[in-house]
């Protein structure tokens, strides 16, 4: 592996392009012609117009994203996370190209793309579960025998659904039916499949992940845990590692059947196992992300292990460096600097960042795609950057993140950064004694 395309934009894509420097690897942008002078082009060693500005012109397009791959020399293609990075078809393209596609091969993408194969993956893995539909549930009655059997709430879920579409809670015995076609109708819409299975619904869970790695040798080890609990409409707005106020035992079901999972489906690159952690502390298995995650530099943090440059090594062939599961060391957040108005419910607020001030000090980590002058198109994305703190423990992460947040100044766009002030004021986020957090508090606990 010589030269790496980056299939990606904003900080994600200058993050890789470092990593390719400090791996003495050539790095390869592409962009769209409104990202003509972004960052991510000048991170790189050289560059690419895809030529047009919609997703589907430029970093969803496949066969512009090989053409540029060609012309440049490239050898190798890291896909970033969004875009492209969890699609089969993609993956083999790029394999079929002849070049190396930095994550896990097809058939692991295509197992745990799907839901419903994911949940048999992890039934015979032996990981924790809700009860669960066995495969998909071919119509509104099967969904309802379910809920008559299981109780409610339960959950309506399209197997290719993400990002909280395709997914619909039912609280009562006469909603199943409306829920049902609704769920279907838009998965088709959304992502042109409408199979749907049904589990327990969990009310006011936390959201608890690890971070995985795996060679192409067997070897599989949990870098770590993260709680992303803090969402807004399933989207994360904050997380951190190590995930809290888990009980040794919750940890050790996690790790083990991340692990678990993960040999089931033959998996090699990075990896997120994702869990529920109930109100009562029972650990379910939700999903893998197959892929480098956003919230990925506060494992590095805490552990001193670069993902990124991890997934060089594994797509390359080469054994795991790391054993043994590393011990934390510290704590870390993550604060997502989205182009955001909270104050009109979060409402994108694209335009042309004026002022871009980051913070300094001791555990102070920026991973951003903008500079002042840069524009932030409507049409990707509205993450600018990325806020990362470290301190020896939680309270002093704490305290250097409202220090950081105080001394960051953003300006031309509005950002979330009144809502992460406002969250690092809450006690259910700042107690000592246990989160208060879970993954609908903002809806249902936060007054904005
Ligand atoms: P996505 O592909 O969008 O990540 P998920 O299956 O992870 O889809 O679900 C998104 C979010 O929906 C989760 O983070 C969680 O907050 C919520 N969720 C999903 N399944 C359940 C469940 N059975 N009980 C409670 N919440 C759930």
């Amino acid at each position: 592996m010589r030269k790496v395309l980056i299939a990606n934009r904003g900080e994600i894509a200058v993050r890789i392009a470092r990593a390719c420097d400090d791996a003495q690897l050539a790095s390869v942008a592409v962009y769209a012609d409104i990202d003509a002078d972004a960052l991510h082009v000048c991170a790189a060693d050289e560059a690419y117009a895809l030529g047009g500005n919609s997703p589907a012109d430029t970093y969803l397009n496949i066969p512009k994203l090989l053409a540029a791959a060609a012309e440049s020399g490239a050898d190798a293609l890291h896909p970033g996370y969004g875009f492209l990075s969890e699609n089969a078809e993609f993956a083999q393209a790029v394999l079929d190209a002849g070049l190396t596609w930095i994550g896990p091969t097809p058939d692991a993408i295509r197992l745990l793309g799907n839901k419903i194969t994911a949940r048999e993956t992890a039934v015979r893995a032996g990981a924790p579960l809700v009860a669960g539909s066995d495969g998909p549930v071919e119509s509104a009655a099967e969904a309802r025998a379910f809920a008559e059997k299981h109780g409610l709430p339960i959950a309506i879920k399209a197997a290719f659904g993400g990002g909280g579409r395709g997914m619909k809670v039912v609280r009562a015995l006469d909603e199943v039916e409306e829920a049902f076609d609704s769920a279907v109708r838009e998965a088709v819409a959304a992502f042109g499949r409408g199979e749907c299975f049904v589990e327990r619904y969990l009310d006011r869970p936390r959201h608890v992940e690890a971070q995985v790695l795996a060679d192409q040798h067997g070897n599989v080890v949990v870098v770590g845990t993260r709680d992303c609990s803090l969402q807004r409409r399933h989207q994360k707005l904050v997380e951190e590692a190590p995930a809290p106020f888990l009980s040794d035992e919750q940890t050790q079901q996690i790790y083990d059947a991340a692990k678990a999972v993960c040999r089931e489906a033959g998996y090699s690159g990075a990896g997120t196992v994702e869990f529920l952690v109930a109100a009562d502390g029972t650990v379910a298995f939700l999903e893998v992300n197959t892929r480098l995650q956003v919230e990925h530099p506060i494992t590095e943090e805490t552990t001193g292990i670069d993902l990124v440059q991890e997934q060089f090594r594994i797509a390359a062939g080469e054994p795991l460096r790391v054993t043994e599961d590393p011990a934390p060391r510290g704590h870390s957040f993550e604060f997502r600097l989205n182009a955001e108005d909270v104050g009109r419910g979060f409402l994108p607020s694209p335009g042309t960042v004026d002022e871009f001030h980051g913070p300094t000090g001791p555990g102070v980590r920026l991973d951003t795609g903008v500079r002042p002058g840069s524009f932030v198109p409507p049409q990707f994305d509205s993450l600018l950057a990325k806020l990362i703190v470290t301190g020896a423990d939680r309270q002093q992460a704490l305290r250097r993140a409202r220090r950081a947040l105080a001394e960051i100044r953003i300006t031309g766009v509005a950002t979330v950064l009144p809502f992460h002030r406002a969250v690092l004021e809450s006690p259910d986020f700042t107690s000592e004694t246990g989160l208060g957090i879970h993954t609908r508090w903002i809806e249902t606990d936060f007054a904005d």
